[in-house]
């Protein structure tokens, strides 16, 4: 029976589903470089994830970390209309992240690390419970742990103005004191440890899991769509650095089949975890049935 968890030597990794939708942009306006034709073979491998020709379903994952008795939060998905009205804007549907973790019976106080991937609107959204004057944070136990690049970038003009989310979201962790910034890798625990990998934004971070010989690897959003398993370049209109995350891709896909790490992914298919498989010389996604 599929339960959405993987051990990982001594580590548990739960996936949760903050939400599930057809995106609403078309994929050549995601993706504009890839011509049409191009995404045939994809659209027979998976067919679930093209609810049309030119569109795909998204899943918007956070993940439960648990390791040497540590409870470390991965992402906090879209939130709400409350929580993140920003994202009301573009995705018109509620995140559920606070029901996935009261049917596992976790407390908000439970949790002792907020990690981010990157600071994407569809992944702080459940960051603050209130906003404004007495803002109150979702999760008031946990160091909420992010890249200092990516945390400098989103707060320009620039960025915001495109999608405004900063004061409902980020900004009133600081003034909690609830941030710790990182400037390169940094463990977690002595079994997950937060890895640069940037071009997606830049401080994208990926987690890598090691424990007992196995491995994992969180990717955030270094690929969003099975796709750039395989087609390393094809970039989404979201990267700020599309040369740059085509070589990160390079790198944490080689790493991954290097150390046969399971791949556990934010807006892939089913709750995102995966494995890396070679049909004829190139590499594909395979979605595990977790
Ligand atoms: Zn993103
Ligand atoms: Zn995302």
């Amino acid at each position: 029976m599929p339960d959405g968890r993987i051990r990982v030597g001594n580590v548990e990794v739960i996936g949760l589903t903050d939400a599930s939708l057809d995106f609403p942009l078309p994929l050549s306006a995601l993706f504009p470089g890839v011509p049409a034709p191009a995404w045939d073979p994809f659209r027979q491998r998976y067919p679930d994830i093209f609810p049309s020709p030119d569109s795909a379903h998204f899943h918007f994952g956070c993940y439960l970390i648990r390791s040497e008795g540590q409870t470390i939060l991965v992402d906090t998905g879209i939130g709400n209309a409350t929580t993140n009205p920003g994202i009301q804007g573009m995705m018109r549907v509620d995140g559920r992240l606070p029901a996935e973790l009261l049917s596992l019976a976790v407390r908000p106080s439970d949790i002792d690390t907020v990690f981010f991937t990157h600071l994407h609107i569809d992944h702080v959204g459940w960051n603050l419970s209130q906003h404004g004057p007495n803002a109150k944070a979702t999760f008031p136990s946990a160091r909420h742990v992010m890249h200092r690049a990516d945390w400098e970038f989103f707060q320009q003009p620039a960025q915001q103005e495109a999608a405004k989310y900063w004061d409902e979201t980020l900004g009133p962790l600081e003034s909690l004191g609830l941030v710790d910034l990182l400037d390169d890798e940094k463990a977690l625990t002595s079994e997950v440890t937060a890895v640069p990998y940037p071009g997606h934004t830049p401080g994208h971070m990926v987690l890598s899991i090691a424990s007992q010989g196995e491995h994992a690897l969180v990717i955030g959003d270094a690929a969003i769509h099975p796709a750039q398993i395989t087609e390393l370049n094809w970039g989404v209109i979201f990267e700020s650095d599309q040369a740059m995350a085509a070589t990160s891709r390079h790198l944490l896909f080689s790493r991954a089949e290097h150390d046969d790490a399971t791949l556990v992914a934010c807006h892939f298919p089913g709750k995102g975890f995966g494995k890396l498989i070679r049909v004829e010389g190139r590499r594909y996604w395979e979605s595990l049935d977790i």
